[in-house]
């Protein structure tokens, strides 16, 4: 069943049941499908409905009624950052060429993106008419139901198009009762801003079994937080990124979540031994190390840790990545793109329904990344990761890392590239070097690094500050007469990491 069926079937059957916790209150499936659909209203009374809508990120129930309106009525929606700079959400808006953005706080919206890039700002009040029912159009597999944009190399965020045949894929594989016996009773924790793909798992999964979401408020966040919502709201199912186990460290001797039964990880190697600490305070929890890029649909591979067994199949103390979710193939391929016999390492390549049909608007980027090819029997489209992986003795792939300058800050995808071209615009210097490097807990931050940069560092900061989202901009700036190079001649970043350590 289609998940906006599914998600109009819970209406109509349980319309008195929790579907959505936020701002500390509790919205019904009555109540949530009401807002989308007085939402859809006021889409209706313009003069032309945009085929793809901007949405202001919130944390309040209108926000999560938007997306559900918008996907309702065939569009696509594209997810806005009001903390993000506003050149960069300006690039964003050309590219999907959006009109129109929904926001729930809309002077926060013309603060966030300059008004010559939209047309209008649709206000998302917080009453709930109940005077219009929830549509949802048939939506055909190809059609666009939302367009994430991620960090890229050159220096422009670079658009993901997932359609409704991805979602659907996705979202029937991990609803299969056989997959993860998720229930009506279960509370999600949403923990992701809604420019990141698991948020989708977080918020649009549960509505479609008759289960709730709720959703962790923005302000103030902590990761502390994070174990609050989970103890306090008896939450059922969390998928979250590795890095917050890091932050939680502290915490984890006296964490009980007995309420817990499914733990995700995903967005980042997990390590072994924090997921051992993790554990016991999950005594009920089943925890998986899920694997995914936005490019293959929020997840696609899915792997069951078990203490002691996981402790044998780790690498340098990471967890497998597991296998494909039904609907999905890998393979581990050589610099050719020709498939590597298990135990060889390679570049991880996905195929199947999942996958998208390339970046938007960008055909060189999408020819050097996306292919269709034959595989199972029938021509399926195609993903080089970037990720280098292998495949061990029992069949599950093993991932040990990228093959490019892509990192992870905090569960957030990161191009090295697109901070070091701005730092070269700014500076005018041809030797840049971004560097991710390990913090005490493990986790990992961001170091520019300039070479024989005689100029304050304050202006550069600030330039940074105005281009890049707060995740991406590096926590030290270095100068160095000459940065290290390795034997090919190019700037060793390990050399430069190993500086930092
Ligand atoms: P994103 O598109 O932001 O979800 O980032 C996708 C990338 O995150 C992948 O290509 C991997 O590099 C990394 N990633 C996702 N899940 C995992 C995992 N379970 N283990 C290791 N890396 C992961």
């Amino acid at each position: 069943m289609h998940f906006l069926d599914a998600f109009a079937q819970q209406v109509a059957r349980q319309p008195e049941a929790p579907a959505l916790w936020a701002h500390g209150q509790w919205y019904t499936y009555a109540e949530l499908a009401a807002r989308a659909g007085d939402i859809q209203a006021q889409l209706q009374a313009l003069p032309v409905l945009p085929p793809r809508i901007g949405v202001l990120t919130g944390d309040d129930m209108s926000t999560y009624a938007a997306l559900l309106a918008i996907l309702g009525l065939g569009c696509a929606y594209v997810p806005v950052n009001a903390h993000h700079p506003a050149e960069r959400n300006a690039a964003i808006l050309e590219d999907a060429e959006l009109t129109l953005l929904l926001a729930t706080r809309p002077e926060a919206a013309r603060q966030a993106i300059p008004p010559a890039h939209y047309r209008a700002v649709l206000p998302l009040t917080a009453g709930t008419s109940r005077a219009s029912a929830f549509v949802h159009k048939p939506a055909a597999p190809e059609q666009l139901a939302y367009i994430l944009f991620t960090s890229g190399s050159t220096g422009r965020p670079k658009g993901v198009p997932i359609s409704h045949g991805n979602l659907q894929t996705f979202l029937a594989a991990v609803a299969d009762p056989a997959v993860y016996a998720l229930e009506p009773r279960d509370r999600f924790l949403q923990m992701f801003d809604l420019t990141f793909d698991l948020s989708v798992y977080s918020w649009l999964l549960p509505l479609t079994l008759g289960a709730s979401t709720c959703v962790l408020p923005e302000d103030g966040i902590s990761y502390l937080h994070i174990a609050e919502l989970l103890e306090e709201c008896q939450l059922t199912v969390a998928l979250m990124v590795p890095s917050v186990l890091a932050y939680l460290q502290p915490y984890l001797e006296e964490l009980e979540l007995p309420h817990l039964r499914l733990s995700l990880f995903c967005g980042e190697a997990l390590p072994h031994a924090t997921t051992l600490a993790w554990s016991r305070c999950i005594p009920h929890a089943r925890i998986e190390n899920v694997y995914g890029p936005t490019e293959a649909t929020i997840f696609c591979l899915r792997y069951v840790w078990q203490a002691e067994r996981s402790a044998a199949e780790s690498v340098n103390g990471i967890v497998p990545i597991g296998r494909p979710l039904p609907g999905t193939y890998a393979y581990v391929a050589d610099a050719a793109g020709q498939p590597l016999p298990a135990g060889t390492p390679g570049e991880l390549c996905l195929l199947g329904a999942q996958v998208s049909t390339g970046y938007w608007h960008n055909p060189q980027k999408t020819a050097a990344a996306f292919f269709a090819t034959q595989w199972a029997g029938v021509q399926q489209q195609a993903y080089r990761t970037g990720d280098e992986a292998y495949v061990n003795i029992q069949g599950d792939f093993i991932y040990t890392g990228r093959i490019d300058n892509q990192v992870k800050i905090d569960g957030y995808r990161v191009e090295l590239g697109e901070i070091e071209h701005h730092a070269r615009t700014f500076t005018g210097l041809a030797q840049v070097a971004a560097v991710a490097a390990p913090v005490a807990n493990g986790n990992m931050t961001l170091h520019l690094f300039l070479e024989n940069y005689t100029a304050d560092t304050g202006p550069l900061k600030a330039h940074l500050a105005a281009q890049l989202p707060p995740y991406m901009q590096p926590r030290q700036i270095h100068k160095l007469d000459k940065l290290p190079l390795n034997v090919n001649g190019k700037i060793d970043r390990k050399a430069l990491a190993q500086r930092i350590a």
